[in-house]
């Protein structure tokens, strides 16, 4: 993309209504802008970031054995009538009235739409075990949305849900996915800590919040410090056989949020508790029968009994992710993005465009590098040289390169890593292979 022909509103001074890093700095490198409180449009640098976790996410899931499906953002009252949670979910739900005066909703979390579906389509054992997953925008009327994206009311969300015939199979099922979950974040460039959550009503140990730890988290978190260290499984992890020991070990140490957090820790782990702020990024739960009975979700086993399926739901908020990132990768010139999730690999500029032989020099390295498959923002404005590195800072690209005319006439390119700092001068006619 040449800068001189991309959508990218950014700002020089700071927005006065946002309070946290990552809204300002997502403002500021226009990424996003408010349409009404809570709810944003995402203009194209917003967008290129939220694609990239998506996918990220998306690629884990199917990983994991999961299956996407993709159900509809506006659902009939009826389904959560028939669970029981039409009453029940206040006014965080949004509803509306179709021409015809049936009650609809605009969807916050879609278990009842995933069960109907599956009481529909699946009637013996023969159909199960299933894990689906879809990625698709809810609508929370939060009472209090704030930190731009972090909490909106319109939100992107990955629920998954699994299916099973027995809470040991289900119980597989969560595993998988609290596996997914620790290789998702890892591959995202954070650190998600899984704690223990409430489980309510229903019970049973099985409900994991995943937290980015940073100072602007809405939840206070304690952790063992050694948690911190613990590896991430790998890409070759198996998800047929026993995910067991890893989810203990992950389990094994003490982390929880304030919520559940108990002051005894405090003295058992002395200075190797850790007492910080998280952000809930993702959330995995199994709850039984909590939707399949009371909406009929049942198959027939081998010998003609019908069994009520065992669900669980699994949550990552993706949009809120953005967020996370940021808050935990920037500094006081702007995002610093992981790899994985940057809109751009390179920015390259351009000191002097007009030049003859900078500009042709910019051209065709432009053109080398995403040919390559690198893709590379080149800065082919005319603002001075001071401006453009600051942009380029703010939008936090990982690697800047400048061709200026004093380096072509060595044929050098200054290459500066946006996390370190460091700055290194490379042959121009080398910069394609560095970064491919
Ligand atoms: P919170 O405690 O932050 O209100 P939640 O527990 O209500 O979140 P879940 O129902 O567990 O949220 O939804 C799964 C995931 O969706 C959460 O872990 C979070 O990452 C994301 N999420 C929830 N609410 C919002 C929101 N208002 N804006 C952005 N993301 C959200
Ligand atoms: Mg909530
Ligand atoms: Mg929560
Ligand atoms: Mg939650």
């Amino acid at each position: 993309m040449r800068l001189s022909q991309y959508f990218l509103p950014t700002l020089k001074e700071n927005p006065s209504e946002a309070q946290i890093v990552s809204h300002r700095l997502m403002l500021r490198a226009g990424m996003i802008r408010q349409s009404s409180a809570g709810i944003y449009s995402w203009l194209p640098m917003g967008l290129r970031v939220l694609r990239k976790i998506e996918q990220i996410v998306r690629e884990e899931q199917d990983r994991a054995g999961c299956q996407e499906v993709l159900m509809p953002t506006i659902q009939p009252a009826e389904l959560w009538q028939r669970s029981g949670r039409y009453d029940d979910y206040g006014k965080e739900m949004l509803r509306i009235k179709d021409r015809h005066d049936r009650d609809m909703l605009y969807g916050p979390t879609n278990e009842e739409q995933i069960t109907d579906i599956v009481k529909m389509e699946c009637q013996s054992y023969k159909d199960m075990p299933k894990m689906l997953y879809h990625i698709q925008w809810k609508f929370r009327d939060e009472v209090r949305p704030r930190f731009g994206i972090m909490r909106g009311r319109e939100f992107l969300m990955k629920d998954s849900y699994s299916f099973d015939m027995d809470y040991e199979s289900s119980k597989r099922a969560y595993n998988k996915m609290f596996v997914a979950y620790l290789r998702t974040f890892d591959r995202l460039g954070i650190k998600a800590i899984p704690m223990r959550a409430d489980t309510g009503p229903i019970g049973g140990d099985l409900s994991h919040e995943f937290l980015v730890l940073a100072e602007t988290g809405e939840s206070g978190v304690f952790v063992h410090k050694d948690v911190l260290e613990f590896d991430i499984p790998g890409e070759d992890i198996d998800y047929n056989g026993d995910l067991q020991p890893i989810v203990d070990k992950w389990t094994s140490l003490y982390a929880a949020t304030d919520e559940k957090h108990e002051e005894s820790a405090e003295a058992e782990l002395g200075d190797k508790l850790l007492a910080a702020r998280g952000i809930e990024v993702g959330h995995i739960f199994h709850f039984g029968t909590k939707y399949s009975k009371p909406m009929g979700a049942t198959v027939t086993d081998k010998d003609g009994n019908e069994i009520d399926l065992q669900m669980g739901s699994y949550g990552i908020g993706v949009s809120r992710l953005i967020g996370a990132i940021i808050e935990a990768s920037h500094d006081d010139g702007g995002i610093i993005w992981p790899e994985s999730v940057a809109p751009f690999s390179v920015g390259l500029i351009n000191l002097k465009s007009g030049d003859a032989d900078c500009d042709k020099t910019c051209a065709k390295l432009y053109s080398d590098l995403n040919a390559a498959g690198v893709e590379t923002l080149l800065d082919d404005t005319n603002e001075r040289a001071g401006a453009k590195f600051n942009n380029m800072d703010l939008i936090g690209l990982p690697w800047q390169v400048v061709i200026g005319p004093r380096g072509l006439k060595n044929g050098v390119a200054e290459v500066k890593n946006r996390k370190s700092g460091e700055k290194e001068e490379i042959a121009i006619d080398q910069l394609v292979a560095k970064f491919s």
